[in-house]
C-alpha cells in the first residue's frame, strides 16, 4: 500500500504575504533533513506538505523523527494513499489500521472533504468508514467523546488519505525566515537552550565558543560541540568559532581588580563576538543570561556588559526560572551532556566577591591597564572555524 508522510504547517500560515517564501524555506529545511534517507517528491497544497517515498526501502520512523525537529511544522503523520473511491477507501482502511486498531477498545471517524466533488458528505465518509471498520474489528466500539484512536479520512485533490491521529510537530518558525545570530555558547545548560530557543523563532545560527587551554580541557571543547549538535537537529548546520581566550584571561587577573575579573571577562566576549559576529551578517548576538541567575547576570551588571557593542543582545531566557530552563533542556536532550563536570572558562577565575551593581565608569576604570585593542586583534586572528551537524 502506498504511504505518504502529510506535514500542517504551524504558524506560518498566518503570514500573509511572507507565505510563500515561508513554505519555500520549510521544504528546503524538511528536504535537507530526510534527503540522506532517499529520494522523495515533495508537494505542498493548502497548508499541507506531501511527502512521498520514491525508494521502496524508506525509513519512515527515521523520516518521522527528524521531522519532529523541524521547526514551522504544527502536526504530522503517515498516512496511507486511496483512490477517490469509497470502496477503495474502505478496503485500505481496514487493512491500513489492522495493527493499530487491535490495540484499542474504541475510535471514531473524522472526514474531510476538500475535493466539493466526491459524492458522500464528510458525516457520510465516516459513518461508511466507520460501519466497515466496525463489521471487521468486532472489538471495536465507537466513542465520539473520548475514543482511544481518532481515524482521519481526508478527500483532496488528487487522492483520498488515511491516518491514526497526528504527532505535534516542533511547532514555531522555519529556519532561515528571521536572519542569523551569534549564540556565545558555553558547556552550561543555559546557552543550548537559548540557541535552540532563538532558532524556534526562524533564526540561523552561528557559535561562539572562549576556550582558555590550558585551564580548560579538549574535554570541554569536546562538550560544547557535542551540545551544538543537539541544538543543530534543530537549527540545522551551524558554524562553531573556537576564540583562544587564555591570555586575554591572564592579563585580566595581572591587571584588573578581583571583583571585577567576570564583568570584564564577559565584556571582553562581547566585543569579540561581535566582531566576530558582524563579519558574517549575523544581525544580532543571542546568550542565555537569566535576570539575577548570579552576580554577572544583574541588571547594572548587564547594563555594562551590553554598552561595550552596538550589535543588539538577545536573552530568551532573561525571565526564566532555571527550572523551566531545566525542562527545555532536557526536552531536547542536552542536560544530560550540560551537567558533565568539565571546567568553563568563566569558572576559572571566579572573584570571591563579585560586583553585583557595577556602573560604566568602574568597569572603565577597571579595565584601564589592559590593551583592550591588542587583545581582542590577536584573539580574533587565531580563532579557528568549524561546523556543527
Ligand atoms: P550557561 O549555562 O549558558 O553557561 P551560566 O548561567 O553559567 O550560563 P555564565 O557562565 O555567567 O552563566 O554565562 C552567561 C552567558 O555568557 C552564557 O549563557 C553564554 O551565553 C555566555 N558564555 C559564558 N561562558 C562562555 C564561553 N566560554 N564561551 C562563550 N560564551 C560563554
Ligand atoms: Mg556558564
Amino acid at each position: 500500500m502506498k504511504e505518504i508522510i502529510l506535514i500542517k504547517n504551524g504558524e506560518l500560515a498566518l503570514k500573509g504575504m511572507n507565505r510563500c517564501n515561508f513554505e519555500e524555506i520549510l521544504i528546503k529545511n524538511i528536504k535537507q533533513k530526510i534527503s540522506q534517507l532517499g529520494n522523495v517528491s515533495i508537494r505542498k497544497a493548502q497548508s499541507t506538505i506531501y511527502i512521498e517515498p520514491l525508494d521502496s526501502d524508506f525509513d519512515f520512523e527515521e523520516a518521522l523523527d527528524r521531522i519532529s525537529c523541524v521547526f514551522g511544522i504544527a502536526a504530522f503523520s503517515r498516512a496511507a494513499v486511496c483512490e477517490k473511491d469509497i470502496d477503495d477507501i474502505s478496503k485500505k482502511a481496514v487493512e491500513y489500521l489492522k495493527e493499530q486498531l487491535s490495540n484499542v477498545k474504541t475510535f471514531k471517524v473524522e472526514s474531510k472533504r476538500a475535493d466539493k466533488r466526491f459524492p458522500l458528505t464528510s458525516p457520510e465518509i465516516s459513518k461508511e468508514i466507520g460501519g466497515c471498520l466496525l463489521a471487521t474489528y468486532p472489538h471495536l466500539k465507537v466513542d465520539v467523546h473520548n475514543p482511544d484512536i481518532v481515524v482521519n479520512i481526508e478527500v483532496r485533490d488528487y487522492a483520498a488519505y488515511i491516518r491514526a491521529g497526528q504527532l505535534h510537530g516542533a511547532g514555531g518558525l522555519p529556519v532561515g525566515t528571521a536572519g542569523k545570530a551569534a549564540i556565545l555558547i558555553s558547556g552550561g545548560i543555559d546557552s543550548p537552550v537559548a540557541a535552540y530557543t532563538m532558532a524556534k523563532r526562524g533564526l540561523l545560527l552561528d557559535a561562539i565558543h572562549f576556550a582558555s587551554p590550558p585551564y580548560t580541557s579538549p574535554r570541554a571543547e569536546m562538550k560544547v560541540r557535542k551540545l551544538l549538535s543537539k541544538v543543530a537537529r534543530y537549527s540545522g548546520r551551524i558554524r562553531l568559532a573556537i576564540v583562544p581566550f587564555t591570555e586575554i584571561q591572564d592579563e585580566i587577573g595581572k591587571n584588573c581588580p578581583e571583583d571585577y575579573f567576570t564583568l570584564i571577562m564577559r565584556r571582553m566576549m562581547m566585543r569579540i563576538s561581535e566582531k566576530i559576529a558582524n563579519d558574517t551578517g549575523n544581525l544580532a548576538l543571542i546568550t542565555g543570561e537569566s535576570l539575577g541567575q548570579v552576580a554577572s547576570q544583574t541588571l547594572p551588571a548587564l547594563v555594562t556588559t551590553d554598552y561595550v557593542v552596538n550589535m543588539p543582545v538577545l536573552r530568551p531566557l532573561i525571565g526564566m526560572d532555571k527550572e523551566e530552563i531545566i525542562k527545555i533542556s532536557r526536552q531536547i536532550d542536552a542536560f544530560e551532556t550540560s551537567i558533565l563536570p568539565y571546567e568553563d572558562c568563566c569558572t576559572v577565575f571566579t572573584p570571591k566577591h563579585p560586583k553585583t551593581r557595577p556602573t560604566l565608569q568602574s568597569c572603565v576604570e577597571a579595565e584601564a591597564n589592559l590593551d583592550i585593542d591588542a587583545l581582542i586583534e590577536k584573539a580574533i586572528k587565531e580563532t579557528a572555524f568549524s561546523f556543527i551537524d
